[in-house]
């Protein structure tokens, strides 16, 4: 039996093991949103640490910095000449709601071959898949690269701090490979290498009208009414569709195609996201709906001063303001996309109305055409992990921690996998963890540190 298949072996045997050592973890409400959890994510952070050391790796510490969640790093070299693989992940989790549960939220409980719980799959399940990857090769002899992990304990509340822990300590993150482990695959069958973001931008838009609130009764009729103001110019800068409109992105015809088959259904989106039986998702147009979700802008409302319910009173509001929230496409620039909306929001602010347009904050998008040695590599691996192709996927959010790697490494492969599948519902009630595809995913990250052993030279250069 060769090192790699007895890596397999080993690997394959610790995953039941893996998975109730993953129930410990989901116990810890380690909510980095939370002040008060923040003992929880320590309390994370050191059982993390014990982990890293049980399984036999050197260096293992819990850093800080000033007023930050920590991180903690763990390494294990093998031999100089060897290429170095940074693994990354995070070990805080999003906030939840137990009411909206069907099981406690930090209590793993398995239904039809997957674990709920919050954390199991966004990232606990991730770096773990990481974890027994490396005790398989461990127990084989050892890995055949050197390893680094760092694990984060505020990618939740987007990695705020990640910044400084580079700067602070960069041989905790130096390396020839990057492998991001909290990524999405497109189904529990289907491999994902994630290669592209969206950007976002945050837009607040304000009508003015009056000094202060005067009585509907008396003035309707004489004075413009901002509220129904606002719901018109946002109506107006969306298309018959549902879509953004005058945003739009080209798309290539051979990104389509390899996407073909990618899109969910009108059933996945009920059964995945929670669409009503009456309504139906946006119409893709003929295109593939990934096209709409990665590769071009989308407008959310995320917030509203219109009155609400506990302020209904008979009166004309003086000023209303919405905030909206634009995905932008990968490759889309942030400045252009904000002069377009602002110039749109003065041309349709309707009947007169004082009209204030303002950038609240603007990310951009990431594109990679994630080629070369190391995705070969992976491409490698992931077959023969999961019996069928690698497919290239994009990410309709916006990732913070990706694009500061990407920012701060442009020339590491960065190679983003995970756990996830459409069915995980990561930062919503009921996250769950396939079993089947962590064991899948175990095996693709034995294959991927022999792959990449094996493209040394071309690595290391
Ligand atoms: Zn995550």
């Amino acid at each position: 039996m060769s090192a790699v298949e007895r890596a397999l072996a080993e690997a394959e045997a610790l995953v039941p093991e893996a998975l109730r050592r993953l129930a410990d973890y989901v116990r810890l409400p380690a909510v980095s949103s939370d002040p008060e959890r923040a003992a929880d994510v320590r309390r994370m952070a050191e059982l993390a640490a014990h982990d890293l050391r049980a399984a036999g790796l050197a260096g293992v510490e819990v850093l800080e910095v000033p007023d930050a969640l920590p991180c903690v790093r763990a390494e294990r070299q093998v031999a100089a000449e060897a290429p170095t693989v940074l693994v990354y992940g995070h070990f805080d989790q999003q906030p939840f709601d137990p009411a909206l549960w069907d099981s406690p939220p930090n209590q793993l409980t398995e239904r039809d071959g997957r674990l709920y719980g919050r954390g199991a799959a966004d990232d606990l399940g991730g770096w773990l898949s990481q974890l027994v990857a490396f005790r398989g090769w461990e127990a084989a002899g050892g890995p055949p690269v050197n390893l680094r992990y760092l694990l984060e304990g505020e990618e939740e509340i987007g990695s705020p701090n990640l910044g400084r822990y580079m700067d602070a300590f960069p041989d905790a993150f130096a390396a020839d490979v990057m492998v991001l482990t909290d990524c999405d695959n497109p189904s529990t069958e289907v491999p994902g290498l994630t290669v592209s973001l969206r950007g976002l931008l945050e837009v607040e838009v304000s009508l003015r009208a009056l000094a202060g609130k005067v009585h509907s009764g008396l003035w309707g009729g004489a004075l413009p009414d901002v509220s129904v103001g606002l719901c018109k110019l946002i109506g107006g800068l969306v298309d018959e569709g549902g879509r953004l409109a005058g945003l739009e992105q080209p798309v290539d015809a051979a990104w389509r195609e390899s996407v073909a088959g990618l899109s969910p259904s009108d059933e996945d989106l009920r059964r995945d996201a929670g669409l009503l039986p009456g309504v139906s998702g946006l119409d893709p147009g003929g295109r593939p709906r990934v096209e709409w979700m990665w590769r071009q802008p989308h407008l959310t409302v995320v917030a509203t001063t219109l009155p609400s319910p506990e302020r209904a009173a008979n009166v004309l509001l003086p000023e209303a303001t919405a905030r909206l929230s634009v995905r932008l496409a990968p490759e889309q620039d942030a400045d252009e996309a904000f002069a377009f909306l602002r110039r749109r929001c003065e041309e349709l602010a309707p009947f007169g109305l004082e009209v204030r347009v303002e950038r609240r904050l603007a990310a951009e998008g990431w594109s990679y055409a994630a080629e070369g040695p190391a995705f070969d590599a992976a491409a490698r691996a992931y077959e023969r992990a999961f019996g069928r192709p690698l497919v290239k996927i994009g990410v309709g959010g916006s990732i913070p921690f990706i694009a500061l790697f990407a920012e701060r490494f442009p020339d590491t492969p960065l190679v983003l996998n995970g756990v996830m599948d459409p069915r995980t519902s990561a930062h919503g009630p009921n996250e769950s963890l396939d079993k089947e595809l962590f064991r899948k995913v175990v095996r693709a990250n034995v294959l991927l540190l022999d792959e990449l052993a094996r493209v040394a030279d071309d690595l290391r250069r």
